[in-house]
């Protein structure tokens, strides 16, 4: 074992009580728990390794955390965007250990927010404290943005953001998550897909009626079944008029980068337990495409009538449904909402209402970047041979990175983080292997090693 990885294993332990006191924080923005201690929290770690730490909390929402270290040695500047807030726990009756008392089994470290994303800022602020005990100071700057509204769509960053844009110039940004794949391999994504989530509502009376009257009354749950019908048809193609009028088509560098990613489909019907083939079964071999550069369109809950034990013969007076798009580069929320509401009103349902409950741009940065070029050297240096490290040009996940590219000049932005294959962010027994956290934590002294050689 080399020195690092022992001095790395060592800090690591020295910090454990601050790390578990972060995670035993039920810091649920969903449900409104935890957010000033977890402030608290946060802001005495950035302290006590010498940050300038300014907490933001003049535009609404949960506060917004700045740190800054400032090197003497370098005028590159590193900026990691992490949040504090996680899901919410439930359901409780899953979880092996309670879910915010952080519990080691086998070397795996289970607690909500472990995985997504505590731990990640503890690789960020454990791998500072190697590199100020070897130097004394940092091999670059290095700042912070920490905000506490992930989980719940980032409502108020863009505010912050375009307010504050100052404070967060940097030469690159690494991304709150990341990691590894089944087969191990290390994955750097430089973006993220964008999302739109609509709830739909429609009335057909004031009260339910006895259901023998469905020969003279419509019916709210027919009327929306049939219209969420119209979207899409039985073989997955999105209906929407224009919906992907707009939609840039990958490079062929991205596609060839993309089909480099194992997507393991018998680890998904083993782990998902799938009944039915996969979407693109026998029209498209590559998975991963699909995951990558495809817009999707899902109902994500519906509403209606009797649902309870046996049987009763009513007829609903409303239905609803929530649903959501995942957007590809080159479509908007804004689009998308309009194109659905043009949906509706030309196939005659006009009286469903639409309300948008979130959104997110899409965004992609160029994964020849000279940012994107060093993560990828630093993570070869640390996550080489036993992982493979690959560079994937989207996540198929969201979050807010177009607002870093909108307000931080185009930022070039990637992933690194802790996340396993078995890591089940925001599912009971969310976990990190100790064996990732400590190698994201070398990951994150090397690439602060290393700023400094960044081209431009
Ligand atoms: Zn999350």
């Amino acid at each position: 074992m080399t020195s690092v990885e022992e001095t790395v294993k060592e800090l690591a332990s020295q910090t454990r009580d601050e790390f578990y006191h972060y995670l035993s924080i039920p810091t649920v923005s969903a449900q409104k728990t935890g957010i000033p201690e977890t402030v608290e929290a946060v802001k005495a770690m950035l302290e006590k390794r010498g940050a300038d730490v300014r907490v933001l909390d003049d535009l609404g929402g949960n506060p917004v955390i700045y740190a800054s270290f400032v090197s003497s040695k370098s005028d590159k500047t590193l900026l990691f965007y992490n949040h504090y807030d996680v899901q919410p726990p439930e359901p409780f009756d899953e979880w092996l250990s309670e879910p915010f008392v952080p519990t080691l089994r086998d070397d795996i470290l289970y607690c909500r927010g472990v995985a997504d994303n505590k731990g990640n800022l503890m690789t960020r602020l454990v791998a500072i404290d190697y590199l100020l005990m070897r130097d004394g100071e940092l091999p670059c700057n290095v700042k912070f943005l920490i905000e506490g509204e992930e989980e719940i769509g980032s409502p108020h960053l863009e505010p912050y953001l375009e307010k504050y844009a100052d404070l967060w110039q940097a030469d690159g940004c690494i991304w709150e998550f990341g990691g590894k794949q089944e087969d191990e391999s290390f994955v750097i994504d430089c973006g993220l897909k964008g999302l739109i989530y609509m709830e739909l509502n429609v009335s057909t009376a004031s009260i339910d009626a006895h259901s023998s009257l469905a020969a003279l009354f419509d019916n709210a749950a027919w009327r929306l079944v049939q219209a969420l019908a119209s979207m899409k048809s039985v073989d997955n193609r999105i209906l929407i008029e224009g919906f992907y009028d707009k939609v840039v088509a990958p490079t062929e560098e991205e596609i060839k980068r993309t089909l480099d990613i194992v997507v393991d489909q018998e680890g998904f019907n083993r782990n998902f337990g799938l009944t039915r083939p996969f979407i693109e079964d026998g029209r498209n071999p590559a998975n991963g495409l699909a995951l990558t550069f495809s817009p999707t369109l899902t109902v994500n809950g519906l509403l209606s009538g009797y649902i309870n034990q046996g049987s009763k013969t009513v007829l609903p007076k409303a239905a609803m449904a929530k649903i959501e798009c995942r957007l590809v580069l080159g479509q908007t929320p804004a689009d998308i909402e309009q194109l659905v509401r043009k949906h509706l009103h030309k196939h005659g349902f006009d009286d469903i209402e639409l309300k948008v409950l979130a959104a997110q741009s899409p965004y992609r940065c160029p994964m020849d970047s000279a940012f994107v070029k060093l993560v990828e050297a630093s993570a070869n240096d640390v996550y080489q041979p036993e992982s493979k490290v690959l560079i994937r040009p989207t996540n198929a996940g969201t979050g807010p990175m177009d607002l870093f590219g909108k307000y931080l000049n185009g930022m070039s932005i990637a992933t690194s983080g802790t996340g396993w294959a078995k890591s089940q962010a925001h599912a009971p027994n969310e976990s990190m292997r100790m064996s990732d956290y400590y190698q994201g934590i070398r990951h994150m002294i090397r690439l602060m090693d290393t700023m400094d050689d960044m081209e431009g």
